[in-house]
Order: C-alpha cells, then sequence, then structure tokens
C-alpha cells in the first residue's frame, strides 16, 4: 500500500539543488542488506549506526547459524543508540508534537510514539523512504499518530512554536547548519528539546583527515568540525544541557560490521577515524531558550 502525500504547503521546491537531488536519488534507490536485513529482525529499519559491546559468543557459532546472530545483534546496538537518544528527548506527553528531522524508514519515529505515545512527524527528502515508513505505520496501526512527509528539514512548512522536541538522527551531514537550525529555533517551543545523534570531525587535528574525506565521499555528505555545531545552535537559541562522546561506544559496532556479511566496504575508514582520534560519534541535547 502507498500512501500519498498530500501537496506540500511550500512555496518551494522540496529538492533545492543538484545537491540535494544527488541525496535524494542515493537514498530512493538505497537498499543495502545492512539495513534491510537488519530492519527485518523486528521491524524496526534504522539508518544509523550501534552503540555499546557486542556478545562474542555471535562470531563462535556454528556457520549456519552465525550471520543471522550477527545481523540481529549489529540490529540490538542500533535500537541502543536510538534508546539513548529517547533518554535525552526530556519529558514528552501524549499530547505533545514531536519531529524526525530526515526519518529515513521511520524506525527512531516509531519507538519514541510507542515510548511517549505522542505524534511523531517525520520528514525526508526520498520519496520511497517516506512511501516505506507511511505502509510501516499504517501496518502497525499508528498511521494517525504517526506520519512520514516528503519535505526539505530546512525548510519543513509546519507552525512556528508547533513541537515539543526534535532530533536528527545521522542527518546534519547533509546539511548546513545554520539554516538547519533557524527552521528548529522557528519550530520548537519556548523551552523545547533538541537531541543530535552525528560524527563530526575534530577541529584539533586540523582539516577533514583522509578517512573523514573517504566518508564524505561514500554518503555523498560533508561532515562538520565538531565545532560547528555548537556556534550554530548559540546563533539560533539552542542552549546544549548534555553532551556525550559516543566514540569508545560505537567503535565495537564498526569491529563486528567489518566481520559481517553485510559489511559495505566503508568500515575501514570509520574504524580509522574513530581510533586515530580524527572523527567523533557525538549526542549532543540541547534546550530552545
Ligand atoms: N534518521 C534516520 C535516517 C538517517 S539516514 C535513522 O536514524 O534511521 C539520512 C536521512 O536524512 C535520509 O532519510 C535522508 O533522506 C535525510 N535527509 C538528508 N537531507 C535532508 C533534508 N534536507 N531534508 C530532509 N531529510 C533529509
Amino acid at each position: 500500500m502507498t500512501i500519498t502525500e498530500p501537496p506540500t504547503p511550500q512555496a518551494e521546491p522540496v529538492l533545492r539543488s543538484a545537491y540535494q537531488q544527488s541525496i535524494a536519488e542515493y537514498w530512493n534507490r538505497e537498499k543495502d542488506p545492512v539495513n534491510i536485513k537488519l530492519g527485518e529482525v523486528d521491524g524496526l529499519y534504522h539508518h544509523h549506526y550501534g552503540i555499546g559491546d557486542y556478545s562474542p559468543d555471535v562470531l563462535t557459532m556454528p556457520a549456519a547459524e552465525r550471520d543471522s546472530a550477527i545481523i540481529a545483534e549489529m540490529h540490538r546496538l542500533e535500537t541502543a543508540q536510538a534508546d539513548v537518544l529517547l533518554e535525552h528527548l526530556g519529558a514528552i506527553d501524549a499530547a505533545d508534537r514531536v519531529l524526525d528531522a530526515g526519518s529515513g524508514r521511520g524506525g527512531t519515529s516509531f519507538m519514541v510514539n510507542q515510548r511517549f505515545g505522542c505524534q511523531v512527524d517525520g520528514v525526508s527528502i526520498s520519496e520511497s523512504q517516506v512511501n516505506f515508513a507511511n505502509t510501516q505505520a499504517a501496518q502497525r496501526g499508528v498511521g494517525k499518530q504517526v506520519r512520514f512527509h516528503f519535505r526539505n528539514m530546512l525548510d519543513t512548512g509546519f507552525d512556528a512554536g508547533s513541537v515539543r522536541a526534535i532530533w536528527t538522527n545521522e542527518t546534519t551531514m547533509y546539511v548546513d547548519l545554520q539554516q538547519l537550525y533557524s527552521e528548529f529555533a522557528r519550530l520548537l517551543q519556548h523551552g523545547g528539546r533538541y537531541v543530535c545523534i552525528t560524527g563530526c570531525y575534530n577541529d584539533l587535528t586540523g582539516g577533514r583527515s583522509r578517512a573523514v574525506s573517504q566518508i564524505d565521499q561514500h554518503y555523498i555528505c560533508n561532515i562538520h568540525p565538531r565545532s560547528e555545531y555548537f556556534k550554530a545552535m548559540a546563533a539560533n537559541g539552542l542552549a546544549p544541557i548534555a553532551v556525550t562522546d559516543l566514540t569508545a561506544a560505537t567503535i565495537p559496532y564498526w569491529e563486528l560490521r567489518e566481520r559481517s556479511s553485510v559489511a559495505t566496504g566503508i568500515e575501514k575508514a570509520f574504524l580509522t577515524a574513530y581510533r586515530e582520534g580524527s572523527f567523533h560519534y557525538l549526542l549532543i541535547a540541547a534546550d530552545r531558550i
């Protein structure tokens, strides 16, 4: 079943540039087993990485069971990552409305709705992801509470002050942070919470390391330096309340992924970047002041 999105109220087209078109094409075509096979474990489809230690038993299982055990373990770590994001969203009531900015196939949105019972809107510039996630919402019986839209997170068209919380789970490397946070400042209620999980490069080690550049090229993205996040938040009325370095916690996930059947070839670049200290996996929670 495909749910058709009503026409967007935005004056501007959703995809504003050749760059955004190439991102949309990437995600429209994307069917990587690392995302699909893991999603099939329990119907929560994530497009982000995992955190926490894996059980070493999965690597010594008989060949017939090993692959599916590794996949289930990687999925567990990706869900654990989203759980940490949820823990930072603050108090959310069932009557609140929240925004998943760059919602992918919807995994984190469904977890948030399940935990808080709130209204969730997800936006993505990939129409096939939006259709996939809306179909999932209908199948899960939450189509009235969790809705996905083909919209640009830089200009969502949603009302000013209409959301209690916003999160970006590995999406900020596709956009200009000043533009993004100016839109979030407009959307968030006073005291509303913003939570970001992202990879960012370390300003201390100079510019982009070779490994970080390889990641950029692989995903057609533009990883920002760590300092840029805090500058852009401060300039847009977002005051950080928690900053957690998740780098050490994500390394085991990448080590397991490197040894899995669903490795995509980018694992080495992530491991090098994290281990050499040129790249961090960061969670930042901020309040709209
Ligand atoms: N947050 C999701 C998906 C991460 S993948 C998850 O954790 O599973 C990156 C997502 O960012 C994709 O869904 C892509 O369509 C979206 N994206 C990139 N640029 C965007 C933009 N300008 N507006 C809205 N979504 C965008």
